[in-house]
């Protein structure tokens, strides 16, 4: 008999984390949520204890722990309520929990998942963050406690799925597939006038805002293929990008026969969490099979590189390594609050990047403190260079 897999979401309250309620609510006999964290929107983390019922919820700070016990005072049975970095620990950790979901955006994530590894959690990750920042760390974590480090984010996981069962020194490369966000089409000189809610309009996804925004700098793909690096071994000049407007064909591996596999499925981020919750299993799920003559046709285009240096900047910093990604990855984390606070322009995202990529140094062998460290000092770098206007 098949007991439901028993899941803790880190990021509830984001919109990965509905995603994974919308999975259980449609799958309760694969998937039991047991535990979740939400971090400022305590009126939807109350929703959704009081419909799942977790042992334990984990929320920002004290006060937010004491109105959310308030407001479940009368659930039954009322759930440990835990706050701040201990509380996502504990909940990484929590005794009953097989799979911990992180999807908690930026970097938050990164210790509660090493704790879940040491812990023998298996880990399914939307926090591509975590990975770009230290995902060695994470995957040589995941190997000392064998545990599985699953991909949601939609291009990982289709090449998971596509490289499955394959002999890695068949492959050739990695390609993977990007919408080109909303300014596929722009004008050069259009670039610097780009306002947040312009930026906020993707084609194709629905997501949370920082991603969204990455997605239109294409600093997403960039963080993606050092992501994509890190899971699943293959240096960066293996991994590639190409334009794929209609995001149907979500990544794909090419093998040194010439063969090309493509992973297609609708853009709906219930699959793939579907897919980490259920592995090695495929069941019947909520979403519907793609209709080919409906779609008509797909396409393909390069990427604009002139107009957009994100993924230059990526696979410069993903080649050197060390501390290289998690200061490439904070200067744009930081860079982006920014940008949506309106204190910077568009452009100004990747100046910001680069700049920081030249002023701090990389240490090519880090230990987590000294990545930590790195990430610090590139958001202050970030912070500086706008004071200085
Ligand atoms: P959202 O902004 O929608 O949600 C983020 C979640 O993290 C929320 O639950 C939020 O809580 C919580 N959170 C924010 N800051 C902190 C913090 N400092 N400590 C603890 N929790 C925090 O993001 P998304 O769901 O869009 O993205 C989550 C991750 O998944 C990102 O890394 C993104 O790159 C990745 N991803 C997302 C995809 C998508 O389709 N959305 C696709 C592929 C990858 P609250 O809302 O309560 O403040
Ligand atoms: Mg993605």
């Amino acid at each position: 008999m098949f007991s439901p897999r028993r899941v803790v979401v880190l990021g509830a309250t984001g919109s990965i984390g509905e995603s994974a309620a919308k999975v259980a609510r449609a799958l309760p006999d694969q998937m039991k949520i047991v535990g979740i964290s939400g971090y400022n929107n305590l009126k939807r983390l109350a929703e959704l204890a009081k419909e799942f019922k977790p042992s334990t919820v984990s929320t920002k700070d004290k006060s937010h722990a004491e109105q959310l016990l308030k407001e479940l005072t009368s659930s039954s049975p009322a759930p440990l309520v835990v706050e701040g970095e201990e509380g996502l620990l504990r909940l990484a950790t929590l005794p009953e929990a097989e799979l911990i979901v992180i999807a908690i955006v930026g970097t938050a994530g990164l210790k509660p998942a090493l704790a879940a590894l040491r812990a023998g959690k298996n880990l399914a990750i939307a926090s591509k963050e975590i990975l770009v920042m230290a995902g060695q760390e994470v995957m040589t974590t995941a190997r000392k406690y064998e545990r599985q480090v699953l991909p949601i984010d939609s291009e990982h996981n289709a090449l998971f799925q596509c490289l499955e069962g394959r002999d890695p020194t068949t492959v050739r490369r990695l390609i993977l597939t990007c919408s080109g966000g909303p300014f596929r089409n722009i004008e050069a000189s259009e670039l610097a006038h780009v306002t947040p809610s312009m930026a906020l309009r993707h084609p194709t996804w629905s997501m949370g805002s920082k991603i969204t925004i990455d997605s239109a700098t294409l600093f997403n793909k960039g963080l993606e293929m050092i992501e994509a690096h890190h899971l699943f071994g293959f240096p960066m000049e293996k991994i590639d990008v190409v334009i794929h407007p209609e995001s149907i064909i979500h990544s794909m591996v090419e093998f040194i026969d010439g063969s090309l596999l493509a992973h297609m499925s609708q853009n709906d981020m219930m699959l793939p969490i579907q897919s980490a919750i259920t592995y090695p299993r495929r069941v019947p799920g909520p979403c519907n099979p793609l209709n080919l003559p409906e779609i008509g046709a797909l396409h393909f285009e390069k990427p604009r590189h002139d107009l957009f240096p994100a993924l230059q900047l990526a696979r410069e910093a993903g080649t050197q390594g060390g501390t290289m990604p998690a200061i490439l990855n904070a200067a744009n984390e930081k860079a982006v609050e920014l940008f949506l606070e309106e204190k910077i322009s568009f452009t100004s995202i990747w100046n910001y990047v680069a700049t920081v990529m030249q002023q701090l140094p990389s240490i090519p062998t880090p230990t987590l403190e000294e990545i930590i460290e790195a990430d610090h000092a590139a958001r202050n770098a970030v912070l500086q260079l706008y004071k200085r206007g």
